[in-house]
């Protein structure tokens, strides 16, 4: 699929300006106010989207809301939302190398990761979720006789839906997939520096015979658009991944308005230990680099922090120094890089602060800190190992969201713990070890969302992704997710 001729054929596609997608209609911003899309390839002019008004917020919510209450989408049979959204599926998919350049032109995620975990991926969770909403039901309580109790599961109703740059279809499909089977209609808010595919599969959603009003995309500023969203009181439920700053706002919003369920994803500074009995020490180097470099480490599983045990910690730090050497930096559309572009030059800047705050505490940069490729005009970073790193380290606690590795060394299991749950998040972890009994161990022990065990960052559909402390609460993926948006009604008939 990744055709260099096609793929060089769509980088120079120009892009008409895009437009909102509310009610079905392709509109400008109410004011007629646009956001440049800058690529983060080469700082080049891509497009423009609307800058969108708290007006186009509400209108958006309003054909929500309408599509809701009086559309007949949550009224629909299962089995028909079913085959529309697949459709669109299928429609997803029949574009999804246009899709996937399209997407990496916008945010700068290397070709061979974008096509897989963006297009594809959100064509697998739409089909995923399509397929199941017909084979659940609710349940008949087992009440003493003379009563009957049944548990009807309902569309919980218009479902605010903000989502963040780092794989805007992917993460946009864990939320619309369910979302929209269980029939709930959505407002979603595509973040500044990613709005284009998700505007591009709302227009293939109505192809598909999606009624309209049931997806309305507004692009647009967190602090309009997105706050609009937050605040109305015609919301019923608010799914979010991004930053924990957010997510605090979110939460405000909802309590001072109509305290609409809050559902959050956010980051991580997730920890991967190395114990020095790991079964295969070239597929963890291997598998580390990659679990933090690729995406130029804007992925929010990324195992940022590398905990190796003390007496295998030089050794590990230098081939993976080695390896990650080998690792090629550069245009996200050649299909043999391994990273693409940062996605916007505010975020290469605060990458490269904290390489150097590092590096004014005297800790050791091993490789990387630098920007590189200056002259394409786009923002690259070099992946960046550093050692000699302190658990308070701002480098050790606070989520950099770039390609940025902080080391750190551990002496005991106890140790390893201990310096693994010592920050604020809970996202995902990863231990290497050949010792089962160790595994099971630190498994347990670990509080994260999930624990890789001798390996980094593997999951598909079937299981839940979501996490603990300040990395957010429910889940997004697996049958789980429905529980988001399908409220629980009982009904209590007496015999
Ligand atoms: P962000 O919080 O700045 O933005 C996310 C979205 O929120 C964007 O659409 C943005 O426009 C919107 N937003 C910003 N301010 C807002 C406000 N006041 N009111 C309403 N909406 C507002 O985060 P980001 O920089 O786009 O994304 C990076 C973050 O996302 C990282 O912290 C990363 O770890 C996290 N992330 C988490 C997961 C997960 O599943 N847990 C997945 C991907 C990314």
């Amino acid at each position: 699929m990744l055709d260099p001729d096609r793929i060089e054929a769509l980088r120079n596609q120009p892009q008409a300006p895009a437009s909102h997608v509310i009610g079905g209609e392709l509109r400008p911003a109410s004011d007629g106010t646009v956001l440049e899309v800058i690529s983060p390839i080469d700082g080049s002019l891509l497009t423009t989207v609307p800058k969108g008004t708290r007006e186009d917020a509400e209108a958006a919510i309003a054909a929500a809301r309408r599509a809701f209450d009086e559309g007949g989408w949550p009224e629909m049979a299962p089995a028909a939302r079913k085959k529309i959204l697949l459709k669109w599926a299928d429609l997803i998919e029949a574009n999804a190398l246009e899709l996937a350049v399209l997407g990496v032109r916008d945010n700068g995620t290397e070709i061979g990761m974008a096509l897989k975990a963006e297009p594809m991926s959100a064509v697998a969770t739409i089909r995923y979720y399509a397929e199941a909403i017909d084979k659940i039901g609710g349940e008949i309580a087992p009440t003493a006789p003379g009563n009957l109790g049944l548990v009807h599961k309902e569309p919980a109703g218009v479902v605010g839906a903000i989502v963040p740059w780092n794989f805007p279809l992917m993460i946009g499909a864990w939320k619309l997939g369910p979302a929209l089977a269980a029939g709930c209609t959505v407002v979603l808010k595509p973040a500044e520096t990613a709005s284009l595919t998700l505007l591009r599969i709302a227009e293939l959603a109505l192809e598909a015979g999606l009624p309209a009003g049931v997806l309305n995309v507004v692009t647009g500023e967190g602090a309009v658009v997105g706050d609009a969203i937050a605040r109305s009181m015609e919301v019923d439920v608010l799914v979010f991944t991004g930053s924990g700053a957010t997510g605090r706002r979110l939460l405000e919003a909802s309590a001072q308005s109509n305290m609409k369920r809050v559902y959050l994803e956010l980051g991580g500074k997730s920890p991967n230990i190395v114990f020095a009995d790991a079964p295969d020490l070239d597929e963890a180097v291997k598998v580390s680099a990659n679990g933090i470099f690729r995406n130029s480490g804007q992925v929010c599983v990324a195992g940022s922090r590398l905990l190796v045990e003390r007496s295998l910690h030089d050794a590990f730090v230098e081939k993976l120094s080695a390896f990650t050497e080998t690792m090629k930096v550069g245009d996200p559309l050649d299909p043999a890089v391994s990273a693409g572009a940062v996605n916007s030059l505010r975020q290469l800047e605060q990458n490269l602060a904290f390489v150097e705050e590092a590096r004014a505490q005297g800790r050791t940069i091993v490789t990387g800190g630098t920007r590189i490729l200056q002259e394409t005009g786009g923002y690259y970073m070099a992946p960046t190992i550093v050692t000699d790193v302190k658990p308070d380290d701002r480098i050790a606690r606070e989520e950099v969201f770039g390609p940025v590795l902080a080391v750190l060394p551990f002496d005991t299991e106890d140790e390893a713990v201990a310096i693994a749950n010592g920050t604020d998040y809970g996202l995902a972890a990863a231990v290497w070890t050949g010792n089962l009994s160790r595994a099971h161990r630190m498994i347990r022990r670990i509080r994260a969302g999930v624990v890789h065990v001798n390996t980094y960052g593997g999951s598909d559909l079937t299981v839940p992704l979501g996490g603990v402390k300040q990395s957010g609460n429910g889940h997004d993926k697996s049958l789980h997710a429905f529980e988001k948006y399908l409220d629980l009604k009982t009904a209590w008939i007496k015999l």
